[in-house]
């Protein structure tokens, strides 16, 4: 077929730049805890959306006679209709658009930020580019009669990168240095070793990290990050590796150490973003108010009235409601005679029913000073077959990779840690002594 096109300069062109990175907070339990150190420098803030109504970039060809290319940015509660209005595109066109097979659903569902570019001669209109997807354009163009569909595919190429970043200031600049995107740096912090380092009070200067990750290139140019396949964190001397899994029958799939064990576990480390820890776990404390030598049986986490607490694990809300000096108290039963309890709340959470269920992290209720308590902070115990133990030290259960895929696994760990070792310049004294 015989396509009739409109002209295309690269001016006009859908920006190829791929997306910038969001900071999801809401998604990650542990992010709130790393906003302050992985604050993204100023050209990581992504791209605010432009909220004027049919913000038509200059794109436009000088000439009033020949063929106009216009690329428009779509606003939020815009409609084709509007757009098109807009530019001044004959109206009939829509309809006549909206006919053909496989365009209707492309077409109609408009999201803010998107791009649709239209090249068209006094209103008559030539072509349509709307970018679906990083990969995907959908393209119409005027054809002898009507319109010709194309779907353009632009796959990314992948590459295999590696990289170690020694931490001067903050584990964000250190990662922006040696070249990772802003998102990648938050799967290490977050997904990957956020379970096992406190990244808001353990990281020191000198602590090293080592990425073998995926980066995606469109047409020669470099467009984001892809995958984490392996890591390692060198924390005050303290080694942890990870590596990405997936098996072929789909059933393992995450971020593992290379002894099979997976580094997602099944409570977090600390329930909420503190600011400081007050009080450890101390069972010979002087009471502050009492005044009496009485056992702590929980860690105080000092943190602004109001500051969310997360769910530390998966269960079953088994009280939600005033307990004496404890104040206003959550109970979660997580099972395997597990039970987590979160004392002293200003207000608890619109999650914690008594009997329903709540996930890891999602927020139960929100720090106070209800009850016996001195000044805002959370108190937190965590209970295993009725005993209290130190969440701070206990050994956190976890998942670990089947029986029937251990050998997948470490084909696969083999190949990964292989990757990550031809990061190791030799200079760390630390990965020396592995
Ligand atoms: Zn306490």
């Amino acid at each position: 077929m015989n396509h009739l096109r409109g002209p295309r300069s690269a001016a006009t062109r859908p920006a190829a730049t791929g997306r910038r990175w969001l900071v999801s907070a809401a998604a990650l339990p542990l992010v709130g805890a790393m906003a302050l150190l992985l604050r993204p420098t100023p050209e990581d803030v992504p791209a605010s959306i432009d909220l004027t109504p049919l913000a038509v970039r200059a794109g436009e060809l000088a000439e009033d006679t020949g063929p106009r290319s216009v690329e428009v940015r779509v606003s939020r509660d815009d409609t084709l209709d509007r757009i098109f209005r807009s530019v001044g595109i004959d109206h009939t066109t829509l309809s006549e658009l909206r006919q053909l097979p496989d365009v209707r659903k492309a077409l109609d569902l408009l999201r803010p930020g998107d791009i649709i570019t239209l090249t068209h001669t006094d209103g008559a209109l030539l072509s349509l580019n709307r970018r679906i997807s990083n990969t995907l354009t959908l393209s119409v163009a005027r054809a002898d009669d009507g319109y010709a569909v194309d779907y353009i595919e632009n796959p990314f190429e992948v590459e295999i990168g590696a990289t170690r970043a020694r931490i001067d200031s903050s584990m964000f600049a250190a990662g922006r240095k040696a070249g990772l995107g802003g998102e990648t740096i938050m799967v290490l912090a977050n997904e990957i070793f956020g379970w096992d380092i406190d990244f808001a009070l353990d990281i020191r200067r000198g602590d090293e990290f080592a990425v073998v990750y995926q980066r995606k290139f469109q047409d020669g140019r470099y467009v984001k990050d892809g995958r984490v396949l392996a890591a390692e964190f060198v924390n005050q001397g303290r080694v942890h590796r990870a590596v990405w899994f997936e098996s072929t029958d789909g059933s393992a799939r995450g971020y593992f150490t290379p002894e099979g064990r997976g580094m997602r576990k099944a409570f977090l480390r600390a329930p909420l973003d503190f600011t400081r820890i007050s009080s450890g776990f101390n069972p010979r404390r002087l009471h502050p108010i009492s005044g009496r030598v009485r056992a702590h049986r929980g860690v105080d986490y000092a943190a602004p009235t109001g500051t969310p607490i997360w769910a530390a694990g998966d269960g079953r809300v088994q009280f939600a409601g005033r307990k004496g000096g404890y104040g206003n108290t959550v109970v979660i039963d997580h099972g395997r005679g597990i039970t987590t309890l979160y004392a002293h709340m200003s207000r608890i959470g619109r999650a914690s029913r008594t009997g329903g269920r709540v996930a890891q992290g999602q927020v139960i209720g929100y720090v106070g000073s209800t009850g016996a308590s001195t000044g805002p902070h959370l108190h937190y115990e965590y209970l295993v077959g009725g005993r209290h133990k130190n969440p701070a030290t206990e050994p956190l259960p976890n998942t670990e990779v089947p029986a029937h895929l251990r050998a997948e696994f470490r084909a696969a760990a083999t190949t990964a840690l292989a990757q990550l070792r031809l990061t190791d310049r030799g200079d760390g004294p630390a990965l020396a002594s592995r």
